[in-house]
């Protein structure tokens, strides 16, 4: 997906409280996206910019796109992150300058790692479901993936299983004794949560790791907190378990990962680490150099660069402190 300029001109979301120690809901806020898609977006807010490397959450629809174009978004490129999307209604068709053209559909990952450079379209086919729900996160790549080779990953079988309540699909990471295909670079977790039932199950997590969860579709409970899609429940580090209760056919996307402690420069659509960065990675997309290659078929011409904004931009830690 692409980031817009309003991204520039986000101010602290109204109402976000303390709802127990160690626990915040966070409110998400709108953004368009393309010409024809709003998100919610759920990171980054401040102070709260990440989630382990999660540094990126937006939420989709349900929309109604059954009489509309739905999602148009033309080739752009990327930089320092992959991208992961994830589906609960409709289909996007991916194409990337690696030659990739990969339809999505609910129940499949796409995993795009931009390495130094890549650039991808997304669209709805012109034949395509009535409605169109899901996710698409970032995760901030480390030393030297960030500097490595572009990859695109499709992942049609993903470990399901059920415990408790709870009917569990392991996007990436480890969770539950086990482990997604999808490559990361950093400890990292991603867990849809699918709720059967009203009683509560408890899930094992690691103290180490802070999490965050999100409510795609229904209401729940997490950490005896309610909450409702459009909002994200960031819990912290240092907690063992999770007690998650809720309607039947809820579902809660729950992140995780170890804290990313290298402030970030981002922008747009790159992630780096200084001014000098983000601006050669601007420069190299308007040049056209071979860095992010070319989207081969897409119908729209590739996006322009927004402008720099007239000062420099500066590195943000997870919590959202100015370095540099
Ligand atoms: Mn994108």
């Amino acid at each position: 997906m692409e980031r817009t300029e309003s991204m520039l001109a986000q101010t602290r979301p109204p109402g976000v409280a303390d709802v127990d120690p160690g626990s915040v809901l966070l409110p998400g806020h709108d953004v368009p996206l393309g010409r024809y898609t709003t998100v919610r977006r759920l990171l980054p807010q401040r102070p709260r910019r990440m989630v382990g490397a999660w540094c990126f959450v937006d939420h989709f629809g349900p929309d109604d796109v059954a009489q509309r174009p739905g999602m148009e978004v033309p080739p752009h490129p990327h930089t320092g992150l992959q991208t992961v999307t994830w589906l609960l209604e409709g289909e996007i068709l991916h194409r990337d300058s690696l030659g990739n053209v990969q339809p999505i559909r609910p129940g499949q990952l796409n995993v795009m790692t931009s390495g130094n450079g890549i650039a991808h379209s997304e669209r709805s086919p012109a034949v395509h479901p009535p409605v169109m729900h899901g996710v698409q996160l970032w995760v901030a790549l480390p030393d030297p993936a960030r500097a490595g080779a572009a990859d695109f990953a499709h992942h049609a079988d993903l470990p399901r299983w059920r415990d408790g309540e709870l009917d569990l699909t392991l996007l990436v990471g480890e969770f539950g004794g086990r482990r997604s295909p999808a490559v990361v670079h950093t400890p990292l977790v991603g867990v849809q949560l699918e709720l059967g039932g009203e009683a509560p199950t408890t899930l094992s997590l690691r103290p180490d790791f802070e999490y965050a969860v999100l409510a795609m579709s229904g209401s729940a409970e997490a950490a005896g907190v309610g909450f409702e899609p459009g909002a994200l429940l960031y819990l912290g580090t240092g907690r063992r378990e999770l007690t998650v209760r809720g309607g039947s056919g809820a579902r809660l996307l729950l992140l995780g990962g170890t804290p990313f402690e290298e402030p970030l420069v981002m922008w747009w659509n790159f992630v780096g680490r200084s001014h000098e960065e983000i601006l050669a990675a601007r420069e190299d997309w308007m040049a056209g150099d071979a860095r992010f290659g070319v989207v081969a078929d897409d119908p729209a011409p590739p996006l322009p660069a927004p402008a720099l904004p007239t000062t420099r931009l500066k590195a943000r830690d997870r919590t959202g402190g100015l370095h540099g």
